[in-house]
């Protein structure tokens, strides 16, 4: 994949990240999240559950007791000059009152003779409520330490999660308190006045030490229970100043308790720390895009898991944080891990079902023709499967046409079975992947063995092999090869397999015959043929001799008559012994009981004798014949190759007319230059392997008989080697032929590691060439490996 490629597909795979973050963050912002996140915030307090209060805060309430025994509300303001008179004995540090007495009262000399007695009281007011400043009055205010405003600013779902710690210059109730505490005790650490104090709950209201109103009035809370500390006096009679808090919905708390809860978080330092939503918007929106990248790695199963465990995480990391006192969003985060995972899942789907529809598509175009067919219909099933829904339509698809592939291939198999012919797959490494039971009884092999160890050594050698499995893989057609093992005789063919998608090499298909029986019969053939020329010959050498002996006259005259039947019966005796000799000499040759006997010798002296040999036949003929030798030595057997020269010369001289010419010359090709006129006319019109093989048979001997003969129709060309192979058949046998003489000569040539071969143009003439090794050769007949290539292709 190219690094444009490789871009693409990651920004496919954040895509659905990328897309889900961007939404949740969006929603984020419009708030959407926040009743989850509300739960969420009351779910984090009761998992932790409760924390200790702070001892240095105690509450005194103004609950049913108090109000049962004091009568409704409000009171008499003398009941907390009494109060403060009271609490001044026990010397708390601070009395914080979350009341507000802005209106004047006859009592108030006394509760100002009281604030001023106890020293360190902090007033409550309520600035900006319902438009009006709630304060004390100002008789009250001047001998207050301080005031503290009781605003609350409560959440949608009516839970106290924060206080404003100053409003219009003025602090939080418990704040204040606070600032007195810090003034008569060790001052104590004050937060941020400009942003929201988060208050960390402590659990049950009820944990804090806490008395009633009435209780203390009559001096039945003993002394030390409120010495040195910070007293918030307020009302916590049922409904009357309702607090909700995450432990307190049903039944609610009292808003005394928050200052309660704000105090004592400030002596703790333990307020609530909420990370900035910015950060968290920022977390969001790359957590999206990473999160699906890691997604679309996974496979469905585990996708499912990491989103399970991404969750717990986030949760538990929320929890953890949540024990040392900070607070991180919880909802938006699982929204997007929720969202992104569930936006990959069906964007994979959606990527997979069009992959799928795709390849399901090329591999019908591909293999729609191979498939077994039985009527259009049916293929495929395709009623069936146009039945199905259009989003499963693929897979069914892909289904039958696997089982369209198994049928055919069981039915191939089948076939392969029962044939009597070997067959056997393997791929380039030698290991056979199918074969059916004849090559496997050959070759005792199976599937999954190497044919290196089967084949070779047992019916071929490795270098055998290796030249098979090279041609194969350079493209060319692998010869047929006879194998011989233990009185077994067996044909080998090597096809190529090719993968069809891109036509590459894929395998080998071994394809072997017995031929066993066959060679036998040829054996057989060629013993009968030898015997039976063999035992003709006798006979008719010795009838020759006797009708020999009858023509000299000496056992008496003939009548003309007599005397021409006499020479009728000597021509077909002598006809018959050439062929019965033609028979004989080929069957040997071939057979190889004739052996070369390759020795140094003058190819000059070759040529010339050949020429005189057949010089009678010529002049009988009234044919010229024009020698051109070459005087060098070679590597021949000198008796076969005058046998091969004087076999050609007749032949020219036979299919020549009356005054043409035949010449007989030689060439050495090293010699070979583009002056040289006759070897050009040689090689001007071959064809690319011909002269391709002229050019690598540098120092080979190149000998030819050219005539201006009838010349021989270009369909016949190859096969006048062959035996028994005439042009003209009732012509030829006048002229004494046996239709072997070619063959014959083939035999020998290649016997010499050469080659030989017929240019021809009716009418005009015949050139036969011979190419032959000036160095010794091989004994199996080869040369050099590009002329053992070439000649099967001449
Ligand atoms: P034969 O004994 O019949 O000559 P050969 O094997 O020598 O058998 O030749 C096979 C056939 O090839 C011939 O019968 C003839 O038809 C053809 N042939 C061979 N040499 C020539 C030639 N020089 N010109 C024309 N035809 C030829």
């Amino acid at each position: 994949m190219g690094g444009q490629g490789r871009l693409k597909d990651v920004l496919w795979r954040i895509f659905p990240g990328g897309t889900t973050a961007l939404a949740v963050a969006i929603l984020f912002k419009l708030g959407a999240w926040q009743p989850l996140e509300q739960l969420a915030y009351i779910g984090l307090f009761n998992l932790r559950g409760p924390l200790t209060w702070d001892e240095r805060v105690v509450v005194v309430g103004i609950d049913n007791a108090s109000l049962q025994a004091l009568g409704a509300f409000p009171w008499s303001r003398k009941y907390y000059a009494q109060l403060l008179n009271q609490l001044s004995q026990a010397e708390p540090s601070v009395v914080a009152f979350d009341l507000i007495w802005s209106d004047t009262s006859p009592d108030d000399p006394a509760l100002e003779t009281a604030i001023l007695n106890q020293g360190r009281v902090v007033l409550a007011e309520a600035p900006g409520f319902a438009g009006m400043v709630l304060r004390p009055n100002s008789r009250l205010e001047s001998v207050a330490s301080t005031t503290g405003h009781i605003l609350r600013d409560d959440s949608t779902d009516g839970v106290t999660r924060y206080i404003l710690p100053s409003v219009q210059d003025i602090p939080a109730l418990g704040i204040a308190a606070i600032e007195v505490y810090g003034l008569v005790e060790a001052p104590i650490a004050l937060p941020d006045l400009n942003k929201r104090l988060w208050i960390n709950w402590y659990g049950s209201t009820q944990q804090i030490p806490h008395y009633s109103f009435i209780d203390v009035l009559h001096g039945k809370v003993p002394a030390e229970k409120l010495r040195n500390k910070i007293v918030l006096v307020g009302v916590t009679a049922d409904g009357i100043d309702p607090l909700l808090t995450p432990f307190h919905q049903k039944p609610s708390s009292s808003g005394v308790y928050l200052h309660a809860t704000v105090v004592s978080n400030l002596l703790q330092g333990t307020s609530l720390q909420v990370v900035a939503e910015g950060w968290l918007l920022i977390i969001l929106l790359f957590w999206g895009p990473a999160f699906s990248l890691i997604l679309s790695c996974c496979r469905p199963g585990l996708q499912v898991l990491l989103w399970l465990a991404s969750c717990l995480s986030w949760m538990l990391f929320c929890g953890i944080l949540f024990h040392a006192n900070y607070w991180l969003m919880m909802a938006s985060p699982i929204a997007l891990i929720t969202g992104t995972t569930a936006v990959t899942l069906v964007s994979e789907r959606l990527r997979i079902s069009s992959l799928l529809r795709h390849q399901v598509k090329q591999l019908l175009q591909m293999y729609y023709p191979d498939v077994v067919q039985n009527s259009e219909t049916s293929l495929f099933g395709l009623e069936r499967i146009n039945q199905q829904p259009q989003s499963m339509q693929p897979v069914f698809q892909l289904a039958a046409l696997a089982d369209q592939f198994g049928r055919s291939q069981s039915a191939q198999a089948v076939i392969a079975r029962s044939l009597s012919t070997g067959l056997l797959a393997a791929d380039l490494d030698g290991k056979v992947w199918f074969c059916n039971p004849v090559a496997a009884h050959h070759l005792q092999l199976q599937v999954g063995n190497l044919l290196q160890t089967h084949l070779v050594p047992n019916w071929l050698s490795e270098r055998e092999w290796q030249t098979d499995l090279d041609q194969l893989k350079s493209g060319e057609t692998v010869n047929t090869r006879k194998l011989y093992r233990d009185g077994s005789w067996l044909e080998m063919k090597v096809e190529p397999l090719l993968y069809q998608p891109t036509h590459q090499l894929d395998g080998f298909l071994l394809v072997l015959n017995d031929i066993t029986e066959r060679q036998q019969i040829e054996q057989m053939k060629s013993d009968f043929v030898a015997m039976a020329s063999h035992e003709l010959r006798t006979p008719l050498t010795s009838m020759r001799g006797s009708l020999g002996l009858l023509m000299t006259g000496k056992l008496g005259t003939f009548s003309d008559k007599g005397q021409r039947m006499l020479e009728i019966a000597t021509g077909n005796i002598d006809r018959l012994l050439r062929l019965v000799n033609d028979i004989l000499d080929l069957e040997r040759i071939e057979s190889g009981e004739i052996t070369l006997s390759p020795q140094v010798c003058n190819l000059a002296d070759v040529m010339t004798q050949a020429v005189e040999i057949m010089q009678a036949m010529a002049d009988k003929a009234d044919v010229e014949l024009v020698l051109t030798p070459i005087v060098m030595q070679t590597w021949a057997d000198p008796d076969c190759l005058l046998q091969v020269l004087t076999n050609l010369i007749s032949n020219a001289i036979k299919f020549s007319p009356a005054g043409g010419k035949v010449w007989l010359r030689a060439k050495q090709l090293s010699a070979m230059t583009d002056s040289d006129e006759d070897l050009n006319n040689v090689s001007k019109d071959q064809d690319f392997v011909i002269s391709s093989l002229l050019k690598h048979s540098t120092g080979s001997i190149l000998l030819w008989v050219e005539d201006q003969g009838r010349g021989i129709p270009a369909d016949k060309l190859e096969r006048v080697f062959d035996r028994f192979q005439q042009v003209d058949v009732s012509d030829a046998r006048q002229k004494g032929g046996s239709g072997l003489g070619l063959a014959i000569c083939r035999s020998i040539v290649q016997k010499h590691g050469g080659t030989i071969w017929v240019e021809s143009t009716v009418g005009k003439g015949s050139s036969f060439y011979l190419l032959i090794p000036t160095m010794p050769h091989k004994s199996d007949g080869t040369t050099s490996s590009f002329v053992e290539n070439n000649i099967s292709k001449l």
